[in-house]
């Protein structure tokens, strides 16, 4: 029997397929792409494909054997090499062909069977927070948790976590990022995983609203669409909320998929001056805010796109306005998406003075 075989053999494997597609269906768990799942099954750790949908986990082999045993050794000896899970693969028993998510690295810190790892939008309204750590104790009291404060995905962050967080911790919160649950059973991961979602959840949230019909006319032609999900357009309309989005990136996947922050539209602007400078910008942004009307995107968004351009209003009606934010530094989002950081910094600083100017 091949491990992949016996892998399939494992009830706790079908079952992992199952809550991995309940949880890529979820928009208010993962975005697109996003999110990960793992299971430690006869020594080899098999883990969601980097660029795979976890929606997908039923109905397509979207799982890669790693040698966690090895990658954990090269994090330990700060091996750089650990941020390619690619030589710590089981190529012969990889039937699919795919890579491991780099995320790997943050699987195999744990030496739970079963771990799961969500984009789960009130746990990320809850890690911007810059009083992240008290805010968690109190809301998670009782439960075996810790606050990772944000690193980059990859070895460093299994470091992180290996620095902050206890052997046996269960629950993890990734600062700027994330949720990840650890358990010996796939039913027990999951519940911890329903349960911190409920807690973190608030009992209040920012009500939905609509963009302006005027939005909508003023993006005629310019190849932009209002983003097609009410909690984003919230934002606009909102004064603290908008405070809130007015910033750098508040996590890596906004970053990924929609570029650096977002644009708000000047008063001196008209909504197609404000498209045109995001769509032009070095570091484009594709999430325009028209204060007092609504949030635009480019009508040719891909999937994973609208996930997050949706998920950004769903995050923000979770987040308490009056508490403050933690953003990615400049060095941060251009260290995640291997920008020269110098090249990156001139650039903001141009934009910044030409806005100036124009205002
Ligand atoms: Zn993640």
């Amino acid at each position: 029997m091949t491990a992949y075989e016996a892998l399939r053999a494992n009830p706790e494997f079908a079952a992992l397929r199952t809550v991995s597609t309940r949880l890529g269906l979820d928009p208010l768990q993962v975005q697109g792409p996003g999110g990960n799942t793992s299971i430690k099954s006869g020594g080899i750790m098999w883990v969601k494909a980097s660029g795979t949908w976890l929606a997908d986990a039923e109905a397509q082999d979207i799982f890669v054997p790693v040698d966690y045993n090895g990658l954990t050794q090269a994090i330990v000896a700060n091996d750089e090499s650990a941020d390619d899970v690619g030589p710590f693969t089981h190529a012969s028993e990889n039937p699919s062909g795919l890579r491991a998510s780099i995320e790997a690295t943050v699987h195999a810190s744990s030496p739970a069977k079963v771990v799961l790892h969500t984009h789960c939008v009130a746990t990320i309204a809850a890690a911007i927070r810059k009083d992240a750590p008290a805010f968690l104790a109190e809301k998670l009291a009782g439960l075996s948790f810790a606050f990772i404060p944000y690193t980059k995905p990859g070895s460093g962050l299994a470091r992180a976590i290996r620095a902050h967080a206890p052997a046996g911790t269960e629950i993890l919160v990734l600062g700027n990022h994330g949720l990840v649950v650890c358990g010996e059973t796939v039913a027990e991961a999951d519940s911890l995983l329903r349960e911190v979602s409920a807690r973190l959840t608030p009992t209040t949230k920012a009500d939905p609203a609509d963009a302006s019909p005027a939005l909508k006319d003023r993006l005629s032609g310019t190849g932009w669409m209002p983003v097609p999900h009410r909690p984003t357009q919230r934002i606009a309309l909102d004064e603290r909320l908008l405070k809130v989005a007015d910033g750098r990136t508040l996590y890596p996947d906004h970053l990924v998929f929609l570029g650096p922050g977002v644009t708000i539209a000047m008063p001196s602007e008209t909504v197609s001056q404000a498209v045109a400078r995001a769509a032009q910008s070095l570091f484009p942004s594709k999430l325009v805010i028209v204060p007092g009307h609504g949030v635009a995107m480019p009508e040719t968004a891909s999937r994973s796109e609208l996930a997050l351009a949706s998920a950004f209003g769903d995050v923000l009606a979770r987040v308490d306005p009056n508490a403050s934010v933690t953003r990615l530094s400049r060095d941060q989002e251009a260290e995640l998406l291997d920008w020269d950081a110098e090249t990156y910094r001139k650039s903001l600083n141009k934009e910044q003075s030409t806005q100036r100017h124009v205002t």
